[in-house]
């Protein structure tokens, strides 16, 4: 087991086991569960916790509440925010007397060990693909073509925030644009329709803090043009996304993003043009079909109705449209990935494996994302009224069952470029 004192340095502590956390139960995490801590990931120390390990002797799980280096100090539990592309198998094994004011920030707190002189963290990796892999950035080359590209484009707003979301916030996405290379974000609207507990881009006073700032306008087709038509000219497996961390729903620009699709593709064919969606409006997605879209990636919690909702708190629109949306995309031929918060136990309860299993019976399904959900585990479960329905399989556990059950389905992490695939589902 790891744990941090009051001043926030970290110490092992041989005596106790590294412990790991499912939902709200806490359990040891076996070797096998365990790799190394991925480069470019992160360790925190969470305030007002005490880290909780696994007494072996005794098989019992243990509550550390006092610093065991003596003087009756305050402890706190470290959690690791891993690498893009790595899937969480368990969350941090914390124990708090009470709730405090606001929770914490919006990271996924993924539980962290140590042995034989390294970091261990519960997860996999869930995606070979390599475009976030931190050694992949030059920071010195992407801050040189950030600025060269934001003194061509100087009258491209786009282009202007998104040099921001490069230099400033580090955007993976943003900093592979001025790389031109895979992926490259399209946000568009500063407006929701849904009001999700964990947005990153907007808190309450009394929420978790938003880990970034929203974008303030609506750019235009010619703005979004300027940014995606370069890209997917020359760019290697070539994606433009829109719908991004730094807006609302893109669903909202429904009319600027239809008109900016067939502005791009009236320029180029090459390349994806993909969407990151709550896919709350399937009448927008009709045109958006009409006019080009190759992939819709829908991002949900859980594909049970109950929690969907109570995370989400849809604002005029239904869980039902959000099948709807999912449905028209796979009726037209389009690639559809579901964007699947992991959270270990709630994700891999069996009551939301045949769920899915239902909808992706019904409505077919391309690939699952599995990423991390970035949000403090108590107050999620305890706002949308979690109850444990019985038995989990675990992440990979999930995984293997929905494999056997849908041997054509992928898992991975990223929107993934579909190449000739795309033209011959355009059906060119
Ligand atoms: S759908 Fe996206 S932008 Fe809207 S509230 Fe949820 S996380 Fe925020």
């Amino acid at each position: 087991m790891v744990y941090a004192d009051e001043s926030g340095e970290i110490y092992d502590l041989p005596d106790l086991g590294m412990a790991g956390r499912s939902g709200r139960l806490f359990h040891p995490v076996e070797l096998k569960d365990l790799i190394p801590l991925p480069e470019g990931s992160e360790l925190f120390v969470l305030p007002g916790t005490m880290p909780v390990g696994w007494d072996q002797d005794v098989d019992e799980m243990v509550v550390v509440d006092q610093d065991p280096g003596g003087g009756g100090k305050a402890v706190q539990a470290v959690a690791a925010f891993i690498s893009p592309a790595y899937t969480q198998t368990a969350s941090t094994a914390f124990y708090r007397e009470e709730m405090p004011e606001r929770p914490l920030p919006l990271f996924a707190y993924t539980a962290v060990g140590w042995w034989n002189g390294r970091f261990y963290v519960a997860g996999f990796r869930s995606d070979p693909d390599t475009r976030q892999d931190f050694r992949q950035f030059d920071l010195d080359l992407i801050r040189r073509n950030t600025l060269k590209r934001l003194k061509r484009d100087r009258d491209n707003r786009l282009i202007q925030h998104l040099g921001r979301c490069s230099l400033t916030y580090g955007c993976p996405a943003a900093k592979n644009l001025f790389l031109n290379r895979y992926e490259a974000p399209l946000p568009t609207s500063p407006v929701c329709n849904a009001r999700c507990l964990g947005c990153l881009s907007l808190q309450p006073e009394d929420g978790p803090p938003a880990t970034q700032d929203r974008i303030t306008f609506v750019p235009t087709p010619r703005e979004v043009a300027g940014v995606a038509v370069p890209h997917l000219k020359r760019a290697k497996r070539a994606v433009v996304s829109f719908g991004q961390g730094c807006e609302g729903e893109p669903l909202m620009q429904d009319e600027v993003l239809e008109n900016s699709v067939r502005l791009i593709r009236s320029r180029v064919s090459r390349g994806t043009v993909n969407l990151n969606s709550n896919a709350s409006r399937p009448d927008a997605v009709i045109k958006l079909v009409d006019a080009g879209l190759d992939s819709m990636r829908i991002s949900m919690n859980s594909i049970r109705e109950k929690y969907y909702t109570a995370y989400y708190r849809p604002k005029g629109y239904s869980y039902s449209d959000v099948l709807e949306s999912w449905r028209i995309m796979k009726e037209a031929g389009r690639y559809v990935s579901l964007n699947l918060f992991v959270l270990p136990g709630l994700t891999d309860e069996m009551a939301e494996i045949d769920r899915l299993s239902e909808v992706i019976e019904q409505t077919g399904l391309d690939l699952i994302q599995l990423r991390n959900h970035n949000i403090d585990p108590d107050w999620y479960l305890d706002s949308i009224g979690y109850e444990y329905s019985g038995m989990r399989a675990g992440v990979q556990g999930m995984v293997k069952i929905l494999k056997k059950r849908f041997p054509r389905l992928k898992f991975g992490y990223f929107n993934p470029p579909l190449g000739q695939d795309t033209n011959r589902r355009r059906g060119r």
